[in-house]
């Protein structure tokens, strides 16, 4: 592409993979005459690399060694700690560049929608995991671990990071990045027994087989999955022999119908059980499930047989959902910003110049995380074919305003101060590479730390 005399200027909201994967494309599809901000309301970025990938998951946290050369480029900045809606809006970001991509993610849990679902002791899989991956908004969260028994629902990838992190000893996790004082409740807890539960059967458990496998791997708990639950209705039965995923993930889950040996923890994983209600008199003291099957149609249907589990601590793991930004457009049903590959649509249907989006927020919370890197070039490539080179100077500079409001923005040299107390943190403690900090004064004292 040939040099333009005025780069592009383009602010991306959030800096998990879709909205660093979104700048790395603007980059390369520009061949760098780019200037890329990167806003973020936290000032850590990386998103659910950090927030969300599990701690024992090092491979996968490693992305985040790509992701850092994205910021290190000379054409992105990155600016932390500003939150659209509350520091700027909408309008401040179209004055200051040409456009704007939202890649946001999808930070808030699905309901279940069943009595007893507010009692204490119910909580979300999204607040258990941004508490053990040390988010700042969630340092302060208290699980009771005092409960023997828990049930985790769903059977999707995070319900198995969940149960795993459930199952698992605090020892165990000693040499991951876990907050210091979650290792410390983690430590002290008494969970014998972890139920994970799907309404649906074997073959339509959502996890990977590679997930699964980690989960009967586990030095500290047994795993067991009642022959009964393993029964496939002929079109699941079809779908094992046709379907790759299907196929491995009932061929592990085959393989845990033996009563297990006796260890420290036990996993139960149950099929055919949909939760209709939690039970408890203050706080949770069980789940009651009705078996289900599948219907002509493929839909899950109650039986009419209904059984309680004795758990005192229930954890929704049933998806998660995007929360609408402030004057973009949102889709209610979906949870996502309507959009035409990236491009988003205002209620007529016609594009809203200027405006576009990535990642979950752009087609739902779904893939694994290289699934944002297409998903992203593919809104970039049509990002720059709308603005096709033209940058018009801005109506005001976002510098300017930073300094005008008072904000007090994190810079990624800020953020590699922090970077390096939590480094210097695993050292001192002697844990693995990094030591989070979880909470919010910690973190921006990290990031400015005295001359
Ligand atoms: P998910 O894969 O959509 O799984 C949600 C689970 O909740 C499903 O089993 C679903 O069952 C169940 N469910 C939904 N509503 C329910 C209800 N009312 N009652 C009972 N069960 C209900 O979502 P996720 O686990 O949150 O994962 C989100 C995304 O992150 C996925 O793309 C996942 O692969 C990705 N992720 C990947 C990794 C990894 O690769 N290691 C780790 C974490 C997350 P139905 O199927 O019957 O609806």
């Amino acid at each position: 592409m040939s040099r333009m005399v005025n780069p592009v200027r383009v602010a991306v909201i959030g800096s998990g993979p879709a909205g660093l994967y979104a700048a790395e494309a603007l980059v390369k599809q520009t061949d760098g005459n780019v200037r890329v901000d990167v806003l973020d309301r936290l000032p850590t970025p990386y998103g659910l690399v950090r927030y969300g990938v599990a701690p024992d998951h090092k491979s996968i946290k490693s992305i985040a060694r790509y992701l850092q050369k994205v910021l290190e480029d000379p054409a992105v900045r990155f600016l932390g700690r500003i939150e659209l809606g509350r520091d700027i809006t909408r309008a401040d970001l179209l004055d200051c560049y040409d456009a704007v991509i939202y890649a946001t993610g999808a930070m808030v849990d699905r309901h279940m929608g069943i009595p007893g679902e507010d009692l204490p002791g119910s909580v979300a899989a999204t607040d258990f995991v941004n508490w053990y991956c040390g988010h700042p908004d969630a340092a302060d969260h208290d699980f009771d671990l005092s409960v023997e028994e828990v049930a985790v629902i769903g059977v999707g990838n995070v319900a198995v990071d969940v149960v795993r992190i459930l199952a698992k000893t605090a020892e165990e996790l000693r040499d991951t990045d876990v907050p210091e004082h979650v290792i410390e409740a983690l430590s002290r807890s008494r969970v014998k027994r972890v139920h994970m539960i799907g309404r649906r059967g074997p073959a339509q458990a959502k996890f990977t087989t590679k997930e699964a496998r980690e989960l009967g791997d586990l030095a500290n708990a047994g795993i067991h999955v009642s022959p009964a639950d393993m029964d496939l209705d002929p079109a699941s039965a079809a779908l094992a022999e046709s379907d790759r995923h299907v196929r491995g993930n009932v061929k592990v889950l085959g393989g845990w119908t033996a009563e297990p040996p006796a260890r420290p923890r036990r996993i139960d994983v149950r099929f055919w059980r949909a939760p209709v209600e939690i039970i408890g008199t203050g706080r949770v003291e069980g789940l009651r499930l009705e078996r289900t099957r599948l219907d002509e149609a493929g839909r899950v249907t109650g039986t009419g047989e209904f059984e309680t589990l004795p758990v005192g601590m229930v954890l929704r793991s049933v998806g998660y959902k995007s929360v609408a930004l402030d004057g973009v457009p949102f889709d209610e049903r979906a949870c996502t910003v309507p959009n035409e590959a990236g491009r988003i649509t205002g209620p007529d249907g016609a594009p809203v110049p200027r405006e576009y989006v990535a990642g979950w927020l752009k087609r739902g919370p779904t893939g694994v995380v290289g699934t944002n890197k297409s998903d992203a070039a593919e809104t970039v490539t049509h990002l720059l074919a709308d603005l096709a080179g033209a940058s018009t100077p801005p109506k005001r500079s976002i510098d300017d305003l930073i300094e005008s409001r008072g904000l007090p923005v994190v810079t990624y040299a800020d953020w590699l101060n922090l970077d390096a107390a939590e480094i210097a943190l695993a050292r001192a403690l002697e844990r693995g590479e990094r030591v989070k900090l979880a909470r919010w004064d910690a973190m921006c004292d990290a990031c400015r730390p005295p001359k």
